[in-house]
């Protein structure tokens, strides 16, 4: 699934690829994604804009256009844009189709479907019902650790599932979490609650580093972006703890460890991570 590098990475593939150039028409080939696609809206406010800039909030991709409105994209599970030339021909789950100039189209491919698109308003996007409880932007100057800690006090929660909540940071996925916790020697199992502010602080400046380096790597795939192979080039930073179960530890050389938490796999060292 992509995770926030990745889709930043899509975010700056895109603005490289299709700012400053023009949606002249969309083709809804499949309008049953998580969501159903607003096929009106998509004809009477992309259709024949033109693109300005794109931003991500989360993992949602926002196109902003000349009429002041958004394109709102989700790349749920599967979900992959690509330009290509027209005569590239059609997947199964080439479900959206915007035509660009110069015989060229951005087209959504998504699999699995759990991707989904709107369109809104720029003036009332913080208003949105998927934007509105999304809480800071991990590699923003506000996010500290200072309202982890804050918020967390006296909650029970494990300090994995507390991260991967987005009411109060956005964008830690499961991949994410445990390698923050581990560069952190922070155990996935402790209450949220009983961490101490500092540890807050110093697991805040891991997850922007590990963020950080899996953008920074992203980079690297863009050359991809424009493939016609459909291979998406998601990447993996060097993974310290998250899927090496059995293996040794980078650090300690004991065996790394996996258990369930909320019905996802945790990866952690219980040598180097034991409070
Ligand atoms: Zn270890």
């Amino acid at each position: 699934m992509p995770e926030l590098p990745e889709v930043e990475t899509v975010r700056s593939a895109l603005e490289k690829y299709i700012c400053g150039r023009k949606f002249l028409s969309i083709d809804v080939r499949n309008a049953s994604l998580r969501w159903p696609v607003p096929v009106q809206k998509m004809q009477d406010l992309v259709a024949g804009q033109n693109i300005e800039r794109i931003e991500r909030r989360a993992k949602y991709l926002l196109v902003h256009m000349e009429n002041k409105h958004i394109l709102m994209l989700h790349l749920g599970m599967s979900g992959v844009m690509r330009i290509v030339d027209k005569a590239t021909p059609l997947s199964a789950y080439d479900h959206l189709i915007f035509t660009l100039e110069k015989q060229q189209e951005l087209r959504f491919n998504d699999v699995r479907r759990f991707g989904f698109v709107d369109v809104v308003c720029a003036d009332v996007l913080s208003e949105h019902p998927r934007i509105r409880h999304l809480g800071l932007e991990p590699l923003s100057k506000e996010f500290c650790g200072d309202e982890l800690f804050a918020h967390s006090r006296k909650l029970k929660v494990a300090v994995k599932n507390f991260l991967m909540k987005s009411k109060y940071v956005v964008g830690i996925g499961n991949i994410y979490a445990s390698e923050s916790l581990f560069r952190s020697r922070i155990n996935p199992k402790i209450a949220a609650g009983r961490i101490s502010q500092e540890r807050y602080r110093n697991l805040a400046t891991h997850i922007k580093t590990t963020l950080s380096e899996a953008i920074a790597q992203g980079g690297t795939t863009l050359k991809d972006f424009q493939g016609v192979e459909g291979k998406p080039g998601y990447f993996r930073i060097s993974l310290n703890v998250y899927d090496r179960a059995g293996e040794p530890c980078r650090r300690c050389q004991k065996n790394i460890k996996r258990i369930l938490q909320s019905g996802r796999s945790t990866f952690y060292c219980s040598s180097c991570q034991k409070r």
